[in-house]
């Protein structure tokens, strides 16, 4: 269920009272009423469209660089194999970079793929050390959320920085949660880690949220993280459309890259929301999350 506001609903519920008056008005010409009337629907109209457009103009949209509408950012978890293997391949084809939340162990076994995203200017960021999730998931268990300290998990998150500087010679600023839970703890124990995140990185992002980001009121510590798996390019349009119609910054969230399959992102829906995307009539500026962030902040500062 999509819960944030669609300008075009008021546009069109504009031009409805609007026909609905010129309807009265040719009912009037029938009396004598005509004269006063005239100015009543006039002074109807104004009224109505008036707000209109300066609610049309307070958008996201004037937040965006050189006139575009919305921002993209795409952005991709756990490092996973195919990532590097086909899929900065692709973006680097059209010159568009991504944000990957990687854990520093599956970058060991890419090592090369890795250090070659990272000269193309791909955003490396942190996802923990051992992607730790409820233990209701039993891959989970060994180091289920439930049973975290916030120390514990500083430690990690620490040493998984560490790590990725090591391994890329990058400093990273932005968290993606694993599973998108931000707690630790269970029952009257449980504690939210999003404090930590805010004191460790410029930016954390959630999994599986339902609407984007306004830039106008941004929770950095809790970017949402709209599933870009599994879908073709029909189906992320009306997304897209929706974010632009109110000039937010869309994250869309994948796994794997490759032709189809469990967890993946389709490279031929991702060929296709490039070319879109790229064409300036459309209206979009696509760009690493820390890189939005970035300008965000320019903007408030
Ligand atoms: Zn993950």
């Amino acid at each position: 269920m999509d819960l944030f506001f669609d300008s075009s609903i008021l546009v069109t519920s504009t031009l409805l009272a609007f026909f609905t008056l010129l309807i009265f008005h040719s009912t009037m010409k029938t009396n004598g009423y005509l004269h006063s009337f005239h100015h009543l629907s006039l002074l109807a109209f104004i009224t109505i469209i008036f707000p209109t457009v300066v609610v049309g103009q307070d958008t996201g949209a004037d937040f965006w660089p050189e006139g575009k509408q919305m921002a993209i950012s795409l952005t991709f978890d756990d490092g996973r194999f195919s990532q590097v293997q086909g899929g900065t391949q692709l973006l680097d084809t059209y010159g568009v970079k991504a944000t990957f939340y990687v854990v520093p162990s599956a970058v060991e076994q890419q090592i090369e793929g890795w250090k070659s995203a990272v000269a193309h200017g791909h955003e490396i960021a942190n996802h923990s050390l051992v992607h730790p999730c409820s233990g209701n998931f039993a891959w989970s268990r060994d180091h289920a959320l439930e049973e975290y300290t916030i120390e514990e998990m500083k430690k990690e998150l620490s040493m998984a920085n560490a790590r990725l500087h090591e391994l890329l010679g990058v400093e990273v600023r932005a968290f993606a949660y694993p599973c998108g839970q931000t707690y630790i703890g269970s029952g009257k124990e449980t504690m939210s880690y999003v404090p930590l995140i805010a004191s460790l990185f410029a930016s954390g992002r959630g999994w599986m949220d339902e609407a984007p980001n306004d830039p106008a009121y941004l929770n950095r510590e809790q970017l949402t993280g709209i599933e870009m798996d599994g879908k073709d390019f029909e189906e992320v349009l009306p997304i897209i459309e929706r974010a632009r119609n109110n000039g937010f910054w869309l994250i869309l969230a994948g796994h794997e890259m490759g032709v189809s399959g469990d967890q993946t992102t389709r490279l031929a829906m991702l060929e296709k929301l490039i070319q879109y995307a790229q064409k300036p009539e459309n209206g979009i500026w696509i760009a690493p999350v820390s890189e939005v962030m970035d300008y965000l902040d320019n903007q408030t500062n």
